[in-house]
């Protein structure tokens, strides 16, 4: 299969690939960052951009650095730098355990963590991840930055609050040093891709946790917040059957009506997967939080 004819522009910066945008306006454009979502769509049709901006070459846009609070993600760092990084690790765990189970390795040598998030694909591992460690999205347009916080980025299936004629430059991360994340998938059989995904970061004082954030891909069309779970084990000692009951609130927060209901999974089996793997995130954080004890 090959893709329709289109226009190459290699970006030389940010500023650059904005000013491109600008220009193409009234044209189908499309930025190519890992190509790993965007090359398939093209080769298969479902995309025909008349303008690929390649910001392959843009050496600003790449890489993790922790400053102060803040873990700062360049958004085309691909997850294979990501998951190199021991910043990335420290500060932001639960946005690591995700970003390690993504695809497979030549996934992550390729795949980018801006371009999963600016795509939005509701069935994408780093919506959640994104979502429970309170991520700002920095978008540079024409008019400059702007900060979007996570929860008001994703929009629904492939949309998000970018205008056409802004691109995601990085992802800052508020540090979570000390937390504990996990995630928890169902893979989708042939693609890998998360039929039900959940992610949770636990601040965890003793066994006691003092403040939860919990979030889900797969459901609905796009990534969520499951504050029914969080609030549910905040100030709960983990224990097994803490964490079994508060993964009972995980459909308290999805609309029933619109969860996702395709080949792969019904609705309702989707809600019943929604409620195990958020017991099974919650049980993958509690270990984690167990671990340095166990170590002692
Ligand atoms: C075989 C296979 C298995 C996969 N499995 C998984 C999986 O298990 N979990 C998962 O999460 N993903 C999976 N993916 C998708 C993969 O993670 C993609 O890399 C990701 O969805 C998109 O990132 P990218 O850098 O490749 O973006 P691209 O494909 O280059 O771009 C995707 C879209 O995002 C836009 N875009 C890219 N960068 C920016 C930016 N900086 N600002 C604004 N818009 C931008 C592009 O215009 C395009 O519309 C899989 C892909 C393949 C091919």
């Amino acid at each position: 299969m090959f893709p329709d004819e289109f226009e190459y522009v290699e970006a030389e910066s940010a500023e650059h690939a904005v000013e491109l945008l600008d220009e193409h306006a009234t044209e189908e454009v499309e930025l190519l960052a890992g190509g790993h979502s965007l090359l398939p769509a093209m080769k298969t049709g479902l995309s025909s951009p008349d303008v690929l901006i390649d910001l392959g070459s843009v050496d600003e846009l790449r890489g993790v650095s922790a400053d102060g609070d803040t873990l700062s993600v360049g958004a085309t760092t691909r997850y294979t730098d990501f998951l190199d990084s021991d910043d990335a690790h420290e500060h932001a765990p639960a946005m690591a355990e995700a970003v390690a189970q993504v695809g497979d390795v030549q996934v992550r040598n390729r795949g980018t963590v801006g371009g999963n998030l600016a795509h939005a694909d509701p069935a994408s591992d780093l919506p959640a991840a994104a979502l429970t460690s309170d991520a700002t999205l920095v978008a540079l347009g024409p008019d400059g930055e702007r900060e979007i916080p996570v929860e008001e980025f994703f929009y629904g299936m492939y949309a998000t609050d970018l205008a056409p004629t802004e691109m995601l430059i990085s992802v800052e991360i508020p540090s979570a040093s000390d937390a504990v994340g996990a995630y928890a998938k169902k893979p989708s059989p042939s693609s890998g891709y998360a039929m039900i995904g959940v992610s949770a970061l636990l601040d965890v004082d003793g066994n006691t946790v003092r403040e939860a954030r919990v979030g889900a891909n797969g459901a609905v069309g796009q990534g969520v917040l499951l504050p029914s779970v969080a609030d549910a084990i905040e100030g709960e000692a983990l224990d097994e059957d803490s964490v079994a009951a508060a993964a009972e609130h995980a459909t308290e927060d999805v609309d029933e009506a619109m969860l996702m209901d395709d080949i792969q999974a019904s609705g309702e089996f989707r809600a019943q997967l929604l409620e195990v793997y958020a017991e099974r995130a919650l049980l993958a954080a509690m270990e984690e939080a167990s671990a340095p004890a166990a170590a002692d």
